[in-house]
C-alpha cells in the first residue's frame, strides 16, 4: 500500500494567525488568556494552547473584569465584542480576515437597502457571527431544498453571500437554484469561499482517481474538513475524518492499494504525520509521496497591538521587507 499525502492540506493563513494571536497574547501578557469559543476548531490546539495558560469559555460573561479575550478565528457580531468591552475585558479580535470581509459585505448591503441571502451551516460558529451583523436582514439558506422555499416578501434588492468553508460543488447548486428563483440576485465581484477551502476540495478531486481511500484528519466541528470527506464520498470514493490516527480501523485498509491523505484546515501537521507513521507501522505502507495541486503563500497581519511584538514581524521589518500580509 501507498499513501499519497494531498498537498495544500491543513492549516491555513487565518488559523495560522488565530494561533500565533493566543500564543503571543500568553506570552506578551501572560496568562490567563481567555478565549471566547474554541480559537479553531481542533481538539489538540486547544488543548495544546489551554495547558500553556488559555481559558476557553463559551461567553465572555463569566470572565473577570480586566482580562483580555481573545474572539476566534470564525467571527462574532458586534453586540459581542460590544458586551465584553462593556464588562471591562480587553478584546483581542482573531477573526480570520477572510470572514471578516464577509461581515463587512453584510454592513455594506445592509446599508443600501439589500436583504440578504447567506448559504451556510445552521449553527457553525462563522454563519452564527456573520448573521448577527444584521439579523433582520439575513435568510439562512443550508441546501438546495431550502434555497427552493425560500420566500422573501416584496421585490427588496438583493444579494447571496456565503459560509467561507463551504463545499465549492454544493454551493455552485444552491446559487443556480436562487439565481433561477431570483433574476435579479446580486453576488459579489469575489466569492466568499476561501483560497484555503477551494484548494484543498480541488486536491481531494484531482486525487480521487487515483485513491481507493481517503483519510481526513481534522475533528467533528470542523466544516472545511468535513466537506473534504463529502468531496471524496461524492465522487464514489470511501472517505473517514480521522482525529488522530487512533480513530483509523482494520477493517477501512481491507483491499486499499493507495491511500490519500489530508487534513482539514484547523489540523496540525504534526496529527498527519503521526498518522502517515501508523499506516506504516500498523498497515504495512511502504511509501509516502506528496501530491501536490496548488501552492499557497498567503498570510495575514497580526492586529495592530500584537504585531509589533512579533519576532517575525521585527525581523521582516529590519530587513526591510514590511510586515508580512
Ligand atoms: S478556512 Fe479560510 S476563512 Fe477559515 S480561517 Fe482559514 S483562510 Fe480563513
Amino acid at each position: 500500500m501507498k499513501i499519497l499525502v494531498l498537498e495544500p492540506r491543513g492549516f491555513c493563513a487565518g488559523v495560522e494567525r488565530a494561533i500565533r494571536i493566543v500564543d503571543l497574547a500568553l506570552e506578551v501578557y501572560g496568562p490567563p488568556i481567555y478565549v471566547r469559543k474554541e480559537i479553531v476548531h481542533n481538539q489538540r490546539v486547544v488543548d495544546d494552547l489551554r495547558q500553556r495558560g488559555a481559558v476557553f469559555v463559551e461567553e465572555t460573561d463569566l470572565i473577570p473584569k480586566g482580562n483580555r479575550v481573545v474572539m476566534s478565528a470564525h467571527g462574532v457580531g458586534p453586540q459581542v465584542i460590544k458586551r465584553a468591552q462593556q464588562a471591562g475585558l480587553e478584546v483581542i479580535d482573531a477573526t480570520c480576515p477572510l470572514v471578516a470581509k464577509v461581515h463587512i459585505e453584510v454592513q455594506r448591503f445592509v446599508r443600501k437597502g439589500y436583504r440578504i441571502i447567506l448559504i451556510g451551516h445552521r449553527g457553525h460558529d462563522e454563519v452564527i457571527g456573520t448573521m448577527s451583523e444584521s439579523p433582520g436582514a439575513v435568510m439562512l439558506v443550508t441546501n438546495t431544498e431550502e434555497a427552493e422555499a425560500i420566500q422573501i416578501p416584496g421585490n427588496p434588492p438583493l444579494v447571496v453571500l456565503t459560509q467561507t468553508t463551504l463545499s465549492v460543488d454544493d454551493c455552485t447548486r444552491i446559487m443556480e437554484i436562487l439565481r433561477r428563483r431570483f433574476p435579479r440576485l446580486e453576488t459579489p465581484p469575489k466569492e466568499d469561499i476561501c483560497y484555503a477551502t477551494t484548494n484543498r476540495q480541488e486536491a481531494v478531486k484531482q486525487a480521487v482517481p487515483l485513491i481507493d481511500l481517503l483519510l481526513v484528519v481534522g475533528s467533528v466541528n470542523s466544516s472545511n474538513a468535513t466537506r473534504l470527506v463529502e468531496v471524496a464520498r461524492s465522487r464514489g470514493v470511501p472517505s473517514h475524518l480521522i482525529d488522530s490516527a487512533a480513530d483509523i480501523q482494520v477493517e477501512w485498509m481491507d483491499g486499499v492499494d493507495c491511500v490519500g491523505l489530508t487534513a482539514g484546515a484547523s489540523t496540525p501537521e504534526i496529527s498527519v504525520q503521526e498518522v502517515v507513521e501508523v499506516l506504516k507501522r500498523r498497515f504495512g505502507a511502504v511509501s509516502a509521496e506528496p501530491f501536490q495541486t496548488a501552492q499557497e503563500d498567503v498570510v495575514f497581519k497580526l492586529p495592530t497591538e500584537l504585531q509589533q511584538r512579533d519576532p517575525e514581524w521585527f525581523r521582516r521589518r529590519a530587513a526591510g521587507q514590511g510586515a508580512p500580509g
